[in-house]
């Protein structure tokens, strides 16, 4: 088993924990429906990217959850104007 050779001092391992951290994620605002996205990625509410859509996201919805979720966006587009 390997054995370390030199002692590790506080200050050794503190420079090495300090990039340990778990970054904090930078979220966007979707121009379209307002919910907190990634940058350069689609949002996944309402499938937009750009300005185009990019998924039908209302394609692998039920019927019931479509129609929520089509009164969302609605509302969403309501309160931009
Ligand atoms: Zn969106």
């Amino acid at each position: 088993m390997a054995v370390p050779r030199h002692k590790h001092t506080r200050s050794k391992v503190g420079k090495t924990r300090m990039h340990k951290n778990i970054k904090r994620v930078v979220l966007g605002v979707c121009p379209k429906c307002k919910k907190p996205v990634l940058s350069h990625t689609v949002c996944r509410n309402c499938g937009f990217y750009k300005g185009q859509e990019v998924i039908n996201v209302l394609a692998s919805l039920t019927k019931k959850e479509k129609k929520a979720r089509e009164k969302e966006i609605k509302q969403a587009e309501a309160q931009q104007k």
